[in-house]
């Protein structure tokens, strides 16, 4: 069976499952593993269907809560387009957001790394994922989407927003 670390998400193959907590070899963490979910069919069927339902829920709460303002002075924004669910090898669902990066400059830009944050319901950030979305350059008005799993199940999330790395303004002086 794989293993993933909680902290960093390192993945291990490991014959069983191992009865005491184990160490990570790369950040140290260590953490008890769980006991597998059951590959029932129809548990497989329901957490999917509540998979769904959380999503559906997560999304129209987001779409009520979403700020329509617009950054002016930032040459890309990126906005969260959609969310679905997938269910992973051990029956837990987690979010896949959708997105788009806009140009709104008059330049060309480079696509910078994106940061997806997770938050609990009381607004703690639970998770920063960075990811590299496909396109490399935007030319003036263009835009580009992005597709991304989170590794929190969604049982844990309660809003995800995403970030831009701070960049310079066309036309600053060094
Ligand atoms: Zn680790």
């Amino acid at each position: 069976m794989k293993i993933t670390c909680d902290f960093c998400k390192t993945e291990y193959s490991v014959p069983s499952r191992p009865a005491t907590a184990v160490k990570c070899a790369i950040c140290g963490h260590v953490w008890a593993v769980a006991a597998p979910a059951r590959r029932d069919v129809f548990l497989k069927f329901f957490a999917a269907l509540c998979a769904l339902f959380a999503a559906i829920v997560f999304a129209a709460v987001v779409m009520i809560t979403h700020d329509k303002k617009v950054e002016k002075n930032k040459p890309l924004v990126a906005t969260i387009t959609g969310y679905e669910s997938v269910v992973d090898d051990e029956g837990i669902p987690h979010l896949v957001v959708s997105g788009r990066i806009t140009n709104q400059s008059a330049e060309i830009y480079g696509v910078p790394d994106l940061i997806l944050v997770s938050h609990a319901a009381d607004g703690t950030v639970i998770e920063k994922q960075k990811f590299m979305p496909s396109a490399t350059l935007l030319d003036s008005g263009g835009y580009t989407e992005f597709r991304h799993i989170l590794s929190v199940p969604v049982s844990q999330v309660k809003k995800v927003t995403v970030e831009l790395p701070d960049m310079p303004t066309p036309g600053d002086k060094k």
